[in-house]
């Protein structure tokens, strides 16, 4: 289950640019596109966007070349509303190709984390142009909200770039540049230590994403041998990685009271724009899931062990097929992965097929798992093209499909509304864009004949729909563990551990851990959301309500539900998340009576289900 999570990870990581794995440049882009044209007269055509202010061929690799830019922009007479308008443009564009600079570098350090040269350039980014950015958005914020032509422009068009634009002016403070460069270190040290992570099993080393293939295996001694080896492993790093969370959380705090707030709570909503929704409402999905969600999730265990013939449900036992049938191996290369999917979302609908087609022509995925690779999945945004890019590590399981409908969601999101043309609005809160990605696994769920023959295209909806029932127990134990740490900012590790099990107690399921209690106390360790983004969790639960309701429609009509989808994904992020939602005529709202239904319809799904 915990993996599950860690595969959906940093979803459009703002980590902004050079890439040397074969991403197009601007004029590969271009010639492609012409290869691509005479090729096919219906294949997706993106429009290009060429630059009004930036030259085209302008290079941004150091700060040498960056600031002169900066100074210009900070330079540009404004003297009307249209200009103030032509001047955000301005803006945009180089924020987005000084972004494409540090996104390129994220994809290739990602892409191949062994090779010192990317992790270099990737901390050059992040320590030497990076932190000098900082003052200058600053000064460029300050510019437009204190112009006295702001007032001349259409509110309403403006109104969710203002709100963010005046948040982020009240939370900067300069003395914190240090501090967020030193956190952002910590950070990657983090992802360093669970990189590193491998276990001899069986004569050869492996890395515990490699190890998560035998938790399928029908044998139970050889899954708890598995499990116990990565779990052994993992433990070794307890220490190291408690006292670099102590670290960060004091950092964290440090930079919450700099910024005027004597709580780290309060100070990460605002951070996180949670403009629309706040601790009572995050309180509220706890408690709703605690009370309509626990419950099925522990009927779907019962099952489980009863279908298993165990006594007691071991950690062990959480992923292998019930009925004791091989694991499911939908693919064997990542090319047929690729052909697949481009297929089910032909089905679902015809235009985001042929913008799935692009992708793969113009090497906009990275999808194989090999030795190296950073794990975990996620889609970025080469913010200067305004073209996605999807990583993944693909080794082969049912997960990796969803991995990639998922990831395909987010990708349809970003050209969905990549004509927008102030830059801000082409990003959208995480709340939503998980709405993209989410449902785009529930809308393929019924067309994966690509992969699969007979009933076991049957027992991965199922895995799927058991699934999201299970993980919003998880999504909730996060969140309010993390009210916990920021709340009794004084604790100790063990504290930390006793909070942990209480709230296992409260949202898990029916496992039984006795003789691995470390495991369990210690199993938030692998949750990489609450070491790099404090916080960033319940967007997953809030996203998957969305996403079930337009499930729930697509079961009855799906063309109108995919219709509703593809129009709230075009709005990008021009709108406050409650209008997000209603532009896909969904309900914003985190309370049981919203949540029983959805339940019971799963409810209904599964047992129509043949096993
Ligand atoms: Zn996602």
């Amino acid at each position: 289950m915990i993996l599950y999570c860690v595969i959906r990870t940093g979803v459009n990581a703002k980590h902004q640019v050079e890439n040397g794995i074969g991403l197009l440049g601007r004029s590969n882009l271009l010639a492609s596109r012409i290869v691509a044209e005479m090729a096919s007269t219906t294949a997706y055509e993106p429009e290009t966007y060429p630059h009004h202010w930036l030259p085209e061929s302008v290079e941004l690799k150091t700060w040498a070349q960056i600031e002169p830019w900066y100074q210009q922009l900070l330079a540009m007479p404004i003297d009307s509303a249209e200009a103030l308008e032509a001047w955000l443009v301005a803006a945009g564009e180089l924020n987005g190709a000084v972004g494409q600079e540090g996104v390129e570098r994220y994809i290739a350090m990602t892409c191949q984390t062994d090779d010192p040269t990317h992790e270099a350039a990737y901390l050059e980014f992040i320590r030497e142009i990076e932190p000098r950015l900082k003052p200058i958005q600053n000064e460029i914020r300050n510019r437009y909200l204190d112009s006295p032509y702001r007032a001349a422009l259409p509110r309403d068009r403006y109104f969710v770039f203002d709100r963010a634009l005046e948040n982020r002016r009240a939370l900067y403070r300069e003395a914190n540049i240090e501090r967020e460069t030193q956190l952002a270190e910590l950070e990657q040290g983090y992802q360093k230590i669970m990189g590193a992570m491998t276990v001899n099993f069986r004569d050869q080393e492996r890395t515990l994403a490699q190890m998560a293939v035998f938790l399928e295996e029908p044998d139970r001694a050889l899954r708890q041998e598995a499990w116990e080896a990565s779990a052994t492993r993992r433990l070794a790093d307890r220490e190291t990685l408690d006292r670099q969370f102590d670290e960060m959380k004091q950092l964290r705090i440090a930079v919450a009271k700099e910024a005027g707030f004597s709580s780290f709570v309060d100070y990460a909503f605002r951070l996180r724009e949670r403009f629309d929704y706040g601790v009572p409402e995050t309180v509220l999905f706890q408690d709703s899931v605690e009370k309509v969600v626990v419950p099925l999730a522990r009927e779907i265990q019962e099952e489980r062990r009863k279908a298993l013939g165990v006594e007691t449900l071991r950690p062990w036992d959480l992923s292998v097929d019930p009925s004791g049938r091989d694991p499911l191996r939908p693919f064997k290369d990542v090319d047929k992965l690729a052909e697949g999917a481009e297929q089910i979302f032909r089905e679902v609908a015809p235009e985001l097929g042929r913008q799935f087609a692009y992708l793969r022509d113009h090497k906009l995925l990275d999808l194989a798992n090999r030795k190296g690779k950073a794990p975990g999945g996620y889609q970025t945004t080469l913010e200067d093209d305004r073209l996605p890019f999807i990583f993944m590590n693909a080794v082969g399981m049912d997960g990796d499909v969803r991995t990639l409908l998922h990831e395909g969601g987010h990708a349809f999101h970003t050209l969905a509304c990549r004509g927008e043309k102030l830059a801000a609005y082409r990003e959208c809160p995480l709340e939503f864009c998980e709405v993209a990605s989410m449902t785009m696994e529930l809308f393929g769920a019924k067309n994966l004949d690509p992969f699969y023959e007979g009933k076991d295209a049957a027992r991965s909806y199922r895995r799927l729909l058991e699934g999201i029932v299970l993980i919003l127990p998880w999504i909730a134990t996060v969140d309010a563990f993390q009210h916990w740490i920021y709340n009794n900012p004084a604790h100790t590790p063990t504290d930390r551990a006793e909070a942990w099990r209480g709230l296992i107690e409260r949202f898990g399921g029916e496992v039984d851990w006795t003789g691995h209690e470390d495991a369990r106390d210690f199993s938030w360790h692998r949750q990489l959301h609450i070491f790099l983004y404090p916080f960033y969790y319940i967007e997953y639960g809030i996203a998957q309500l969305g996403a079930l309701q337009l499930w729930a429609r697509a079961l009855k009509d799906r063309p109108a539900a995919v219709a509703d989808y593809r129009n709230a994904l075009a709005l990008g992020g021009s709108r406050p998340l409650p209008e997000l939602f209603a532009a896909a005529r969904i309900r914003f709202d985190f309370g049981a009576d919203l949540i029983a239904p959805l339940m019971e319809t799963i409810r209904e799904e599964l047992s129509q289900l043949e096993e």
